[in-house]
């Protein structure tokens, strides 16, 4: 099946020839039709599945057709996070070049006059994070009256953000006749009665088995010895023997993904990195220099796993095994996208094994397990091996190899808390806590989710953003 058969117009097929693609995936195939035709839709699909054009797509040809009006847009589509909004964006500038749709984004973290202005000449596509658009509601700036069409996307992470209670308030403001589609890579209990409820007689469609990774991607376990030393030598050793175009690579802490990148850099690789402590220009500025090769890796917490589209990540290394199995889903995504090959590694060391095996039985399959040869798996502390052999393409070192002493990590180690330690016991842990950017509202009633714990020290996991927001979020996207 071709996208000539899905009933496009011309000037998106065209567009969709621009973009590359040859074949509508899975979840186009089967969701393009039914959005054209006006049905609700639950799309059961992860990130990495083609299934932003599998919405964006039928919607320029549906916006097509009719005005806008001030004040009014006409279609919403909210997603949990600032990123993935941007991301979206993206997709209609990228699949819409041949119509002519106005747009709008509405996201936390950017001045909001510059928002206002946009919508006050109308819209016919806001892409918006639910608590901005809740804000700006409450300030009377919006009407969502003339919204016929709606779309969530990242169902299960707005629950995890706390987003739901926000999204059914939404829900009520817009018109009862109207189209709805909901996206979700899982689909927990409170999503299917936020979708009983909000969606009429909705087409489902499954296109892969929630929490599924992708066949596209070679995965492997790297034994290695407790402790950040000697993760980092292991990674460092792994980094010079693979052929790393670009590389992700994640740690549940944000402390840890500070220490890595600064040791990394000291190493004389080109790396950046990005959580959720970071200021929002810093992280957009760092997701940048990722995406036009400044730098080749990126160090990142988890609050960067879920959505982010980079093209062309070869790897993906986990420094540690995520505590939350479906985030080795999301982190090992990241590469592998949109047909391509990848590699994903996990630095697995006696700690980490509860973890893996979550993993293993949530993926419902048996990672190979691997040891590396030489000092790094020999673990002696001695290692002669620190810097890289050789790294190849844009993961050349900035720096040569004659940088890298062995003693060059024994501080940093002394500064690094065991790795036992580090690790917060299990009834500690976020249990997919509201991971909230700024806007997060709390979650209440029957969505209630466990209530993101305070944390004072800057060790804490990574839950996006430490409580209230600070002046410095207040900027203007160009
Ligand atoms: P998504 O699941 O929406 O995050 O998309 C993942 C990646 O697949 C993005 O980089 C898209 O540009 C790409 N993509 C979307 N549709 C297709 C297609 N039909 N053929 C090839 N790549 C695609």
């Amino acid at each position: 099946m071709s996208f000539a058969d899905l009933g496009l117009s011309d000037e998106l097929l065209r567009a969709v020839n621009d973009a590359g693609y040859s074949e509508p995936t899975p979840i186009q195939k089967q969701a393009i039709p039914s959005v054209l035709m006006g049905r609700d839709l639950i799309g059961i699909a992860q990130t990495g599945t083609g299934k932003t054009a599998a919405f964006v797509l039928p919607m320029i040809d549906i916006l097509g057709e009719g005005r806008t009006r001030a004040l009014m847009p006409r279609s919403l589509i909210l997603e949990p996070t600032r990123e993935l909004a941007a991301q979206v964006a993206e997709n209609f500038d990228k699949y819409g070049v041949n119509h002519k749709l106005s747009m709008a984004l509405l996201i936390g973290g950017v001045q909001m006059g510059d928002q206002v202005k946009a919508l006050q000449s109308g819209v016919d596509v806001l892409i918006a994070t639910p608590g901005r658009l809740m804000d700006l509601f409450q300030r009377g700036k919006i009407l969502l009256t003339g919204c016929n069409l709606l779309v969530i996307d990242e169902a299960d992470r707005m629950l995890d953000m706390g987003f739901i209670p926000d999204i059914e308030e939404i829900c009520t403001k817009l018109p009862k006749q109207r189209q709805t589609l909901l996206f979700s890579a899982t689909m927990p209990p409170v999503i299917k009665k936020l979708a009983d409820k909000f969606l009429d007689n909705p087409k489902q469609i499954e296109v892969a088995r929630p929490a599924s990774t992708n066949i596209n991607i070679t995965q492997r376990l790297v034994e290695v010895k407790s402790g950040a030393f000697e993760k980092r030598k292991a990674l460092r050793q792994l980094l010079g023997q693979e052929d790393v175009a670009t590389a992700i690579i994640f740690s549940n802490r944000k402390t840890t993904v500070r220490e890595l990148n600064k040791s990394l850099k000291k190493h004389g690789f080109r790396s950046g990195e990005i959580h959720g402590d970071m200021e929002q220009p810093a992280r957009l500025a760092e997701l940048d220099k990722f995406k036009k090769g400044d730098i080749n890796i990126l160090v990142a917490s988890d609050v960067a796993a879920r959505g982010l589209d980079i093209k062309g990540v070869s790897h993906v290394f986990n420094f540690d095994a995520p505590w939350h199995p479906d985030d080795y889903v999301h982190r090992i995504g990241r590469t592998g996208r949109g047909g391509a090959t990848g590699t994903a590694y996990t630095l697995v060391a006696p700690e980490d094994a509860e973890n893996i095996a979550e993993i293993e039985k949530l993926t419902g399959m048996k990672i190979e397990r691997i040891k590396l040869s030489g000092d790094a798996a020999t673990s002696d502390g001695k290692s002669r091996d620190e810097a890289p052999k050789r790294a190849r393409g844009r993961g050349k070192p900035a720096k040569p190899a004659a940088d890298a002493a062995p003693a060059a990590d024994a501080p940093e180690e002394q500064e690094q808390r065991p790795a036992r330690q580090a690790r917060a016991p299990r009834e500690e842990r976020p249990a997919r806590a509201p991971r909230p950017e700024r806007d997060a509202r709390p979650p209440r009633n029957d969505v209630r989710e466990e209530p993101r714990r305070q944390r004072q020290d800057d060790d804490g996991p990574d839950d996006g953003w430490n409580g209230p927001v600070p002046d410095f979020l207040n900027f203007t996207l160009g």
